[in-house]
């Protein structure tokens, strides 16, 4: 069974859902559902992962749900399928985590941008809205992650027209120190346990950080990985900041 909010978790599993990866999911956004795969079992924790394509109902009941980017075309169809189908609304309203990218993080506003940059309404699970930017923004980013939830800095590659505006209730989720993100200088958001990104990278695998709070928000506060399993995760990230370092110095 899943663990309400603040509730004790037993020795179920961890239920993971990557929602509509037949829609969302570019740049090897399906490394997040790995990464915190490995991540939880790497702790003892058992996981079971759904795949849910846009033809399948959204489960209300798991822990952890998922959301990768999409061009234009299938985040219109993403969003308009979660409309109708209700079940992600559902679950982030009882507390599920939700964690999503670029397009999914677009769709969980009440606002985006469709085909010709036309406003589309979102599933407005997150009081964020966004249109169509001036310019695409395409590149490496590096973003200074909100003090309060205790995440090092951010590294991923960013591929968007979309500028995000964030509303009441959503705190910004990093600082830009290089790229663009939602465009004013802030990057991501996040309300409750909901969590947006514009970081491909894949986000998790390049911000394992990231990956540990969308656990222990699902299960509670977890102990430290040994150092030899985070031995590649610490030279991929040293590798991409050094490299958006040297573009930039
Ligand atoms: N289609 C959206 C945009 O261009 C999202 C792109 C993405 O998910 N990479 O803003």
């Amino acid at each position: 069974m899943a663990a309400g909010p603040g509730a004790h978790r037993g020795p179920s599993a961890v239920r993971l859902v990557w929602v509509y990866p037949d829609l969302l999911s570019t740049y090897g956004d399906r490394g997040n559902v790995l990464v915190l795969e490995r991540r939880a079992r790497l702790r003892g924790l058992a996981v079971e992962s759904v795949v849910v394509n846009a033809d399948q109902a959204v489960p209300q009941q798991a822990d952890i749900y998922l959301m990768g980017g999409g061009e234009d075309l299938p985040q219109v169809l993403a969003a308009r399928r979660l409309r109708a189908d209700g079940g992600l609304k559902v679950a982030a309203g009882r507390g599920a985590v939700v964690f999503a990218v670029c397009a999914g993080y677009q769709l969980l506003g009440t606002e985006f941008g469709g085909v010709d940059g036309e406003p589309l309404p979102g599933l407005e699970v997150l009081n964020i809205s966004s249109g169509r930017g001036e310019r695409r923004a395409v590149g490496e980013i590096v973003a200074d992650v909100d003090p309060v939830l205790g995440v090092p800095r951010l590294t991923g590659f960013e591929n968007h027209q979309g500028v995000t505006r964030l509303g009441p209730g959503v705190k910004p989720l990093a600082r830009v120190s290089a790229g663009t993100g939602n465009g004013d200088g802030t990057e991501g958001a996040y309300a409750a346990r909901v969590l947006g990104t514009y970081l491909h990278g894949p986000a998790l695998v390049r911000n394992p950080g990231l990956a540990d709070l969308l656990l222990t928000w699902a299960v509670g506060v977890l102990p430290p990985l040994p150092e030899a399993a985070e031995s590649w995760t610490r030279q991929l990230r040293e590798q991409r900041l050094d490299a958006v370092a040297s573009m930039s110095g």
